[in-house]
C-alpha cells in the first residue's frame, strides 16, 4: 500500500545555529525537529489527503485545527528570520512598539503578528497555533511566543527574547510578502 504523506516538514533555509547568539541551537533543533515535525506528523494522521490547508485551519476539529496552524504558523516562521536580514522596512517597523506589546501581553501561548487585512497593515495576536489565515488576515511578519520558542534561553523573560528576536527578522522576505499582498494560502 502506497504510503502517502500529504505535508512534508520543510527544512530550515539555514543552518541550526545561524540564529545564534539571538536564538540558540538547541532551541532551534527542538522547535523544529521536534515541535514543528510534531504538528506534521498529527496532521498527517488526521487527514485524507483531499482537505485544503485553508479548510483545515479553520476546522471544527480541534486537532485538525491545531495542527495545521502549527504546520503552517511554523513554515512561515523559519521564512521570515535569518541571520542576514537586510535593511529594515519603515512602515513596517513603524509598528513594532505596538507588536512588542502584543507578543508581551499574549497570555499563554499564541503569536504575535504584522497582516494585511483590507489592504492596510494591522497587529494582531493569535492564540495556540490559530493562523490568521483563518481569519481571512495575511501574515507578513510574525513572532512565536509559546516557551518552546525561547524558554531554555530566556527562560521567563519573553520581553528578552522580543527584543533580541528583532536582530533575526528577513527584512527581504517580509518586504515580498508585502509586495506581494502577503502570500495567500488559499
Ligand atoms: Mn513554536
Amino acid at each position: 500500500m502506497l504510503d502517502l504523506i500529504m505535508f512534508v516538514l520543510p527544512d530550515l533555509p539555514y543552518d541550526y545555529s545561524a540564529l545564534e547568539p539571538y536564538i540558540d541551537v538547541e532551541t532551534m533543533h527542538l522547535h523544529h525537529d521536534k515541535h514543528h515535525a510534531g504538528y506534521v506528523d498529527n496532521l498527517n494522521k488526521l487527514v485524507t489527503g483531499d482537505e485544503k490547508l485553508s479548510d483545515l485551519l479553520k476546522s471544527d476539529n480541534p486537532k485538525i485545527k491545531n495542527n495545521a496552524g502549527g504546520h503552517i504558523n511554523h513554515s512561515f516562521f523559519w521564512q521570515i528570520m535569518t541571520p542576514k536580514g537586510g535593511e529594515p522596512i519603515e512602515k513596517v517597523l513603524a509598528l513594532r512598539e505596538e507588536f512588542d506589546a502584543a507578543a508581551l501581553g499574549h497570555f499563554g501561548s499564541g503569536w504575535a503578528w504584522i497582516v494585511i487585512n483590507d489592504g492596510k497593515l494591522e497587529v494582531i495576536d493569535t492564540s495556540n497555533q490559530d493562523s490568521p489565515e483563518a481569519f481571512g488576515k495575511t501574515p507578513i511578519l510574525g513572532i512565536d511566543v509559546w516557551e518552546h520558542a525561547y524558554y531554555l534561553k530566556y527562560k521567563n523573560v519573553r520581553a528578552d527574547y522580543i527584543k533580541a528576536w528583532w536582530n533575526v527578522v528577513n527584512w527581504k522576505e517580509v518586504g515580498k510578502k508585502l509586495n506581494e499582498g502577503g502570500v495567500r494560502i488559499i
